[in-house]
């Protein structure tokens, strides 16, 4: 349903329904005869296409009895976004309960995850704990690790867990999925701008996962069973499938955020029904996509929908990939999980945007002051 017809209760009620955008440019600037568009989940109330699945996750563990008003305490694992929803539903929950009091959050975030993404947390009256980026999954000082030792020794702690929740890719089924279904198969094909009436490519990048397995079912289930879905993992992680693709760079660091793992996550599907193929992407060629996005669609995106953009470019390089291409009317969806704000203060983003070789109108400018 659109949020803006309506006065909202909250927040919450502006979680997801986020618009796809064609990105003409780009597709023309890469030879693309295919219809490009990205899902631009930054315009979900806390910024991220993880505001989805911490709504799911408070909601029903409500309804299961599982969090106390006044009583509970969410911790939680994540590289941030999934903090921010949560911290945000959790805000929210504090005004609507007949208490007065709702549930505290405690989010422990991996060093290398930006300051933006603490200071929104804190902003939303969590706790955050730092961790050690390069502790492995399974140590006890891993976000994981921390998450769990809290979760035992801190009264009414409890995980919501978007690693194994159901409720993760659950969220993505009932409605990232469905809105993408629904924008393409509404809006008609025309001479101008051809469309086969449905989504034939969905291509995202996977951290828990719950994203492309959670679409990917509803996309393949509800509406276009060949649908081919590819999902982006950054060079470093091992999520991708076969394994092989992935032991070049196993275990090296990626500046790139939310995306990647050292373990796979429990509600990510590699099972080619649902993920069709992988493609791996570097750090480079993503924060270079990123700008791109910017630049050239006016999409003030983060580093992982470069990785996203970056990953759908190297997959229309491939046989199936070739054909998609330069095949008019085929739609390509790309999700775009994320928004620089959470990046601002991120070398990468510094460079890109302030460090720029100077524009022509750059010199005329200086020029004009130099004289004044
Ligand atoms: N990009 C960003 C910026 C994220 O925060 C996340 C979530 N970790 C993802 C991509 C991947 O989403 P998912 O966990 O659903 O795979």
């Amino acid at each position: 349903m659109p949020s803006t017809d309506r006065i909202l209760d909250n927040a919450l009620e502006a979680v997801g329904n986020t618009p796809l955008i064609r990105l003409d440019k780009i597709a023309r600037h890469h030879g693309l005869k295919c219809n490009l568009l990205g899902k631009v989940e930054y315009m979900s109330a806390g910024g991220s296409v993880k505001d989805r699945i911490a709504k799911r996750m408070v909601e029903v563990a409500e309804k299961e009895g599982k969090l106390i008003p006044g009583k509970s305490v969410v911790i939680e694992p994540t590289s941030g976004n999934t903090g921010i929803g949560l911290a945000l539903a959790c805000a929210i929950k504090v005004l609507l309960s007949t208490t007065l009091v709702g549930y505290s959050v405690i989010i422990t975030l991996p060093a290398k995850m930006s300051l933006e993404k603490e200071t929104s947390l804190r902003a939303l009256g969590a706790e955050v704990v730092r961790t050690p980026t390069e502790a492995a999954w399974d140590s006890p000082e891993s976000h994981l690790g921390v998450a769990q030792k809290l979760a035992r020794e801190i009264p009414h702690g409890i995980i919501l867990d978007q690693y194994r929740n159901v409720n993760n890719p659950l969220a993505h089924e009932y409605t990232t999925g469905p809105e993408i279904i629904e924008a393409v198969v509404s809006t008609p094909s025309t001479t101008e701008r051809p469309s086969s009436g449905k989504v034939d490519v969905f291509i995202a990048g996977a951290g828990t996962g719950g994203t492309v397995t959670g679409v990917s079912r509803a996309l393949k289930k509800t509406h276009n069973e060949p649908c081919v879905v590819v999902g982006i993992d950054p060079e470093g992680s091992i999520l991708a499938y076969p394994d092989s693709l992935n032991d070049a760079h196993k275990g090296s660091f990626y500046a790139v955020e939310g995306i990647g793992y050292d373990f796979i996550p429990a509600v990510l599907s590699r099972e080619v029904a649902d993920v069709d193929s992988w493609i791996k992407t570097t750090d480079d060629e993503a924060f270079s996509a990123a700008r791109s996005l910017m630049r050239d669609e006016g999409l003030l995106v983060g580093g992982s929908s470069g990785s996203a953009l970056a990953g759908a470019l190297k997959w229309f390089d491939t046989a199936q990939g070739k054909t998609t291409a330069q095949t008019e009317g085929t739609n390509v969806v790309i999700l775009l999980p994320d928004g620089i704000r959470n990046y601002m203060s991120k070398p990468w983003f510094l460079r890109m945007a302030m460090e720029a070789e100077p524009s022509p109108l750059a010199r005329d400018i200086a020029r004009i002051m130099a004289n004044s």
